[in-house]
C-alpha cells in the first residue's frame, strides 16, 4: 500500500508510506510562481467529483489569486462514484497503520464535519457497529480493533451479544466493535457547497467539458474539451473511473488500469427499518478493498443493504446489461485482470452468482440481521467504483498519486476517498507547492 510520487524532469523518485513528502499543509506557500504573495498559477483539475472539487478548494487556500478551473465532462458534478456511493463517514478503523489512505482517513473525517458544520451540510455522526457473526471472525475483528487504535481513533469499544443488542436490538453474531466517530453524510450536498464556495472565489467550474487531448503548447497544458479549450500551467487529473486514460493523454504510461466494479444495493422495505437504527457492517476480508455487504441508515432517510462488488462491462455501469466494448476490451487485454481471476477464483464467481440471486444477498445480510428476509429487499441503486489492478493483479489498496512537475494524477482514490476528499486535496495542494 503506497502512495507513488515520481518526479520526471528531475528523476527524483521517491515512494513513501505515510510519510509527508512535502511541507506539511498550512506551511507558508512557497514564492516561485507567486506575485506578492498572490499566485499566478493557473490550474486545471480534470474531474468534478468530491475529489477534483475538494483538490480545487484546497489548491484556492494555498495559492490565493490561482486561477483555477475545473473541468467535468457531465452536465453537472459528482453525477459519477461521488453520487453513487454508500454516504458514509468513515474514520479509518481499516486501514494499515501509516498507510496514505489511514493518515487521510483519520484527518480527513475531521476536517469533512468541518466542513459540513460550517456550509450546513446535512450530516449526522450515529457511529458503527462492526459484527462479528461467528466465534471465526472474533480474531480479525480484535485485529481491526488493533489497527482503529493504531490509527489514533478514540472511544473503541468492544461489544459483548448483551451490549450489542443495546445499541442494535435485532443484530446478530457474537461480538461487535462499536465505532462511535463514523456517520452519514449527504455527499451530493457537499459537492454543491464546494461549488459555491469556489464560484464565491473565482474559480470556474466547466460542465459539458470532457477533455478529450491534451497538448503542450509554449509552457503551458491545453486541454480540448467539446465546451472550447482550456489552457492552464499546471492539470490535476481526478477524472476517477477514467483516471488511468486521463494519464495517458497527459503522456504518462498507464502503470496501473481502472477496473470497474460495481457495487449494488437494496433497499430495505418501509416496515422493516426498524431493524437497522444506524450502519452495521461485517468484518472485512483483509485481502480485499471492500468492505463487504452492510446496512446503511441514509441521511435523508430510509436504510439500504449492499454493495456487493462485481466486475462491471462497461466503467459507468450502473446496471448488469450495462456493456462498453472499449471499456470491456481494456479488461480483457490487460494481464493484471487475468492474474487476479486466477488469484481469486471463488471471490469473482461468488461475486457474479450474487449479483443474481437475492437469496444469496439475503443470505450474507442475515449474518448480520437474522431476521431479514429476502421479502424485505426491494432493488435499490447502484454504484461503479473505480478500483487500481496492477499488472501483477493486486488491487491496489492504498491511495495512488503520481506527482510530475507540471501535472499531477490521481490514480487509485477508492472508499473511504470520499469522507477524505478535503485531506487528499490538501495533500496534492502540499505536492504541488512542493513541485513549482
Ligand atoms: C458503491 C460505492 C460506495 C462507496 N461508499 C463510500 C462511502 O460510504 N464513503 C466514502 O468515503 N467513500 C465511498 N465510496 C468511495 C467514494 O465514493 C469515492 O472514493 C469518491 O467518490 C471518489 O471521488 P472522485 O472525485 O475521485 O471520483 P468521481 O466521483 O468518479 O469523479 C470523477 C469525475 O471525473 C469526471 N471525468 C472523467 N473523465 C473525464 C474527462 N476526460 N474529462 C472531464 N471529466 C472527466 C467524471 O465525470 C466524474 O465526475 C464508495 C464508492 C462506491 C462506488
Amino acid at each position: 500500500m503506497r502512495i507513488h510520487l515520481s518526479v520526471a524532469r528531475d528523476s527524483r523518485k521517491q515512494s513513501i508510506d505515510g510519510q509527508p513528502h512535502a511541507p506539511p499543509v498550512g506551511t507558508k506557500p512557497q514564492r516561485r510562481g507567486t506575485i506578492r504573495g498572490v499566485s499566478n498559477q493557473r490550474f486545471l483539475i480534470i474531474g468534478g467529483g468530491i475529489v477534483g472539487l475538494a483538490t480545487a478548494y484546497r489548491l484556492g487556500e494555498r495559492f490565493p489569486g490561482a486561477s483555477i478551473t475545473v473541468l467535468e465532462k457531465e452536465s453537472q458534478v459528482g453525477q459519477h462514484q461521488t453520487g453513487h456511493n454508500s454516504g458514509v463517514l468513515h474514520c479509518g478503523l481499516y486501514y494499515k497503520p501509516g498507510s496514505v489512505k489511514a493518515r487521510l482517513a483519520v484527518t480527513g473525517i475531521r476536517q469533512m464535519v468541518e466542513f459540513c458544520r460550517e456550509n450546513g451540510v446535512a450530516h449526522e455522526i450515529c457511529g458503527k457497529l462492526v459484527v462479528a457473526a461467528d466465534e471465526s471472525e472474533v480474531p480479525r475483528l480484535r485485529d481491526l480493533e488493533q489497527r482503529g487504535a493504531a490509527n489514533g481513533l478514540e472511544g473503541l469499544r468492544w461489544l459483548g451479544r448483551e451490549a450489542m443488542i443495546e445499541i442494535e436490538p435485532h443484530v446478530g453474531g457474537v461480538a461487535a466493535l462499536r465505532v462511535p466517530q463514523e456517520g452519514i453524510v449527504d455527499y451530493p450536498a457537499v459537492c454543491a457547497a464546494m461549488v459555491k464556495r469556489l464560484e464565491e472565489r473565482g474559480a470556474r467550474v466547466a460542465v459539458g467539458a470532457r477533455v478529450l487531448r491534451l497538448r503542450r503548447g509554449s509552457g503551458e497544458w491545453i486541454a480540448e474539451t467539446p465546451a472550447g479549450e482550456f489552457t492552464g500551467s499546471f492539470i490535476v487529473n481526478c477524472a476517477g473511473l477514467h483516471s488511468d486514460r486521463v494519464s495517458q493523454l497527459a503522456g504518462e504510461r498507464r502503470s496501473v488500469r481502472i477496473l470497474p466494479f460495481r457495487g449494488e444495493y437494496y433497499k430495505i422495505r418501509p416496515e422493516r427499518q426498524h431493524l437497522v437504527r444506524n450502519l452495521i457492517y461485517p468484518v472485512p476480508d483483509p485481502a480485499f478493498p471492500f468492505l463487504g455487504v452492510h446496512f446503511t441508515r441514509l441521511i435523508h432517510g430510509g436504510v439500504e443493504a449492499g454493495p456487493n462488488a462485481v466486475l462491471a462491462l462497461a466503467r459507468e455501469g450502473y446496471r448488469k446489461t450495462d456493456f462498453r466494448p472499449a471499456d470491456l476490451f481494456d479488461v480483457l487485454s490487460y494481464g493484471g485482470f487475468w492474474r487476479f481471476l486466477r488469484r481469486y477464483p471463488s471471490m469473482a464467481w461468488y461475486e457474479l452468482r450474487r449479483s443474481f440471486s437475492r437469496e444469496l444477498f439475503c443470505r450474507a445480510l442475515q449474518r448480520l440481521v437474522p431476521e431479514i428476509r429476502p421479502a424485505d429487499l426491494t432493488t435499490g441503486g447502484s454504484g461503479v467504483r473505480a478500483q487500481a489492478i496492477t499488472p501483477e493483479g493486486e488491487l491496489v489498496q492504498d491511495f495512488q498519486l503520481i506527482a510530475r512537475p507540471d501535472a499531477l494524477h490521481v490514480l487509485n482514490a477508492p472508499s473511504p476517498a470520499a469522507t477524505a476528499s478535503l485531506a487528499i486535496g490538501a495533500e496534492i495542494a502540499a505536492n504541488v507547492a512542493a513541485a513549482l
